[in-house]
């Protein structure tokens, strides 16, 4: 009796130190396997929707809206899908801002001066007339502090912004009426939105604000006696080149708008640390590719452009940008004295941007001014 407990014991001991083996031999498998498999984890699949202020698919924006949403699926292995709407199609486009605050949607994409209205600091965060350029906008919203006050200027909207898109330097629009001096600006009925809308108004110009699918009937009927849109690439397939008569340069309004990725705080607060990371990373790499398609396409498109020799490709005469660039102080200056929150960015904004054109001088503006095509 004893002495087969005694050997039961040992049975079951032995065993038991077989299954501690095998037990601690699974445990390492099962560790290995978890390293090299993540699918053996149950993970909680996020289905997410991105509104945005582009028509759907349109050329490069929203090329790249759709590229993010793929990006995001493949680095998140399909834990986060993303369902893209074009302006208009969930919401209106300029509604991008509210959906994704109060969470109707997500994520949504834009520019900033869209929402100017509501918060006159966001400005500073695309675009503003004599403003730094897309590089320089990139060093001072991730390295600069740039992008610290946008997230400070954002939070009372629960919204988490990102930089994600630029569109370089922008052309300074079609005009039928020729720009020899300030002057020529009097009278002049000009589509322009936004801060450059009101240096026109200062020098004597009105600016016009007409949705994207009827400038080129006004431009045509002479409604209005110029319009800006972006740079050769999107101007061409609007067909301005047909009928204005110059095409002036350079787009001193929008010397490289930032575009926006803004994420809803407490939806990307519920995800988990891998995915936040997914949405940073993807956000980084739209930045990239849309500022790297634009100048692709621009140089592309203003090749095609001068082929088709209809209109005159002419550069503002220094004397006039240097009028529109007191104008546009004024301006600036004006809007900072009745909104705070503007002043705090824009002193950031100033100080780097002195800084940085400094440095530009020397670096960018220099090398420019020794290389030919
Ligand atoms: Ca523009």
């Amino acid at each position: 009796m004893e002495k087969k407990t005694r050997r039961n014991f040992l049975k079951t001991a032995v065993a038991s130190v077989s299954a501690v083996a095998l037990g601690g031999l699974a445990s390492c498998t099962q560790q290995q396997e978890t390293g090299n498999a993540p699918a053996v984890r149950t993970r909680k699949k996020f289905r997410w929707k991105m509104v945005t202020t582009w028509p759907p698919h349109f050329p490069v924006l929203g090329e790249g809206v759709d590229l993010f949403a793929k990006w995001v699926e493949e680095l998140s292995g399909g834990d986060l899908k993303i369902h893209v709407y074009g302006g208009g199609e969930l919401v209106p486009a300029l509604e991008v801002f509210d959906t994704v605050s109060q969470g109707i949607a997500q994520l949504g994409h834009g520019a900033s001066y869209y929402w100017a209205g509501k918060v006159p600091a966001a400005q500073f965060f695309s675009s503003v007339p004599f403003g730094m350029n897309g590089q320089q906008m990139n060093a001072w919203l991730y390295r600069g502090g740039g992008l610290d006050l946008w997230r400070k200027v954002y939070l009372p909207f629960n919204l988490i912004p990102f930089p994600a898109g630029n569109t370089g330097v922008q052309m300074g629009g079609w005009f039928n009426k020729e720009i020899r001096t300030i002057e020529d600006f009097k009278g002049l009925k000009m589509r322009i939105p936004g801060l450059g809308g009101k240096v026109i108004a200062k020098a004597g110009g009105s600016a016009i604000l007409s949705p994207g699918g009827e400038i080129y009937t006004n431009l045509e009927r002479g409604i209005i006696d110029a319009t800006e849109w972006i740079g050769p690439y999107h101007d061409y397939l609007m067909g301005f080149h047909r009928i204005a008569k110059y095409y002036y340069y350079p787009g001193w309004h929008e010397p490289g708008s930032v575009l926006e990725l803004v994420v809803n705080k407490g939806a990307f607060e519920q995800l988990p640390k891998e995915l936040q990371a997914v949405i940073e990373t993807a956000a980084y790499k739209l930045n990239l590719w849309i500022l790297s398609e634009f100048e692709t396409q621009n140089a592309i498109y203003l090749e095609k452009i001068k082929e088709e020799g209809k209109v005159e490709i002419r550069q503002f005469p220094e004397p006039v940008l240097d009028t529109l660039r007191q104008y546009a102080m004024e301006v600036i200056d004006e809007l900072v004295a009745r909104d705070p929150l503007s002043k705090e960015v824009y002193q950031a904004f100033s100080a780097f941007k002195r800084q940085i054109t400094a440095w530009a001088e020397i670096s960018e503006k220099m090398y420019y001014n020794v290389i030919v095509p």
